[in-house]
């Protein structure tokens, strides 16, 4: 295989000429890129820091910082990152996380934080030598995040926080944890507020979880976790609005990874169709193999043409655009499960065999259509908007 496709390349309308130097640079490196289903922590690690030397952690870090982000004070350039996770999502799952996690791991502090907040966190993110993680949900708290336990008091200099979260990426392999904790329970969700948590913290312990696919995450557990005054990121109750904007700009990013796997399912199952032969042809000449084919040619398409609208949309407009982000997600995780599971078809048995390209991806793309907003809740955000 000699790399994904370029969605650049055939939908032109959508990008500016930089987008296509990141979709080469990204398609060169996931095409060279060798997979590993070792260790997840150790193979992160080694993810971030390959990311960072071939300069796509600049993607994630504002242009003060060394990183790409020109004029840009909402953060992201969407199309480029989305374009990067589509060639990403094709090499492999966990490479792609490792990538979204140094933005959504940094991205709030970018947005909100202090000068010194950031000379200290982002170079790390940029150079690979820290790892991010954004840590929202908790165990009572999930697609309802408003509702969050987690608990901040001040106490003199210090914030004291309290709770669990959970389902956190990169757990036990970040150096920084973006958290959100409420510092006035009385007023909800206007209580929320953002803090960086650092792995050394007293009262900060990690509880390992195990997925579906490989990938670090787990479990925080924050007991009397002491922070000096200058963790707080952004302001008191600033929080809620903090993670929904961080989530917002990466929630069609996350489609583009559901893109970039659907892309490498397909180019498995044609290949496969091609090599196979069955009744004495090849089981591409079989009408409901071609079929298959032809319906996961077109929802990918689809998928692509409502996932580069959103991040266009996303770039280029100053009006609320979550219905079309929402429409992105929800369509492209969803079309991709289905691609996806019809590669696996197309393999017969062989598609459920381990160390196969498209068992793998059969693993990998289930996480997508739940984290970052599941599809039910993007369809209550579309709803919404109507
Ligand atoms: C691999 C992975 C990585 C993750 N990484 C992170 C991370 O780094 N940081 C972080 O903070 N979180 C992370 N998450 C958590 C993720 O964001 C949540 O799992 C997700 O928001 C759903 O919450 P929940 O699991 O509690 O499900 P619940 O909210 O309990 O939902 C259960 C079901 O009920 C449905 N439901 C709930 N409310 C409604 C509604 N109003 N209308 C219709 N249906 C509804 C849901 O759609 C779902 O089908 C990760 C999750 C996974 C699987």
């Amino acid at each position: 295989m000699t790399g994904p496709a370029l969605s650049c390349d055939d939908l032109p309308f959508f990008f500016d000429p930089l987008h296509t130097g990141v979709a080469r640079q990204a398609r060169t490196f996931a095409a060279a890129w060798q997979a590993t289903e070792s260790d997840a922590g150790a193979e992160t690690r080694r993810a971030v820091a390959a990311l960072a030397e071939a300069g796509l952690t600049r993607w994630c870090v504002p242009e003060k910082f060394g990183g790409a982000f020109v004029g840009r004070p909402e953060g992201i350039d969407v199309r480029a990152c989305t374009l990067v996770r589509e060639a990403l999502g094709w090499a492999d799952g966990l490479l792609d996380t490792a990538f979204a996690m140094q933005g959504l791991g940094s991205l709030p502090i970018t947005l909100a934080g202090t000068d010194a907040q950031k000379a200290a966190y982002l170079p790390g993110i940029l150079d690979g030598t820290r790892l991010g993680a954004f840590a929202l949900t908790e165990p009572e708290a999930g697609s309802d995040v408003g509702a969050l336990q987690c608990t901040a008091r001040r106490d003199g200099d210090a914030w004291v926080l309290d709770g669990a979260k959970t389902f956190i990426s990169n757990a036990g392999v970040a150096g920084q944890y973006v958290l959100f904790a409420n510092a006035d329970p009385a007023a909800g969700r206007r209580g929320i507020t953002a803090f960086i948590v650092e792995p050394d913290d007293a009262g900060f312990a990690v509880e390992p979880l195990e997925v579906i696919a490989p990938h670090p995450i787990g479990t925080l557990r924050l007991t009397g976790c002491r922070l000096p005054a200058d963790r707080l990121l952004g302001e008191v109750g600033g929080g809620f609005k903090l993670a929904m904007a961080t989530l917002d700009a990466f929630r069609t990013t996350v489609a583009g990874a559901a893109l970039g796997m659907a892309r490498r399912a397909q180019d498995e199952a044609i290949a496969r169709a091609r090599a196979r032969h069955q009744f004495g042809q090849p089981i591409m000449a079989q009408q409901q193999v071609a079929a298959a084919l032809a319906d996961s040619a077109t929802e990918l398409d689809a998928a692509r043409l409502l996932v580069y609208r959103a991040a266009h949309a996303r770039d280029t407009r100053t009006d609320r655009v979550s219905k079309e982000v929402a429409m992105a997600k929800l369509f492209a995780t969803e079309a991709a499960q289905r691609v996806i599971d019809r590669a696996v078809q197309i393999h017969g048995g062989l598609g459920v065999t381990r160390g196969v390209a498209v068992e793998r991806l059969y693993r990998e793309i289930r996480a997508l259509r739940i984290y970052e907003g599941t599809s039910e809740i993007q369809r209550v955000i579309i709803a919404s908007q109507l």
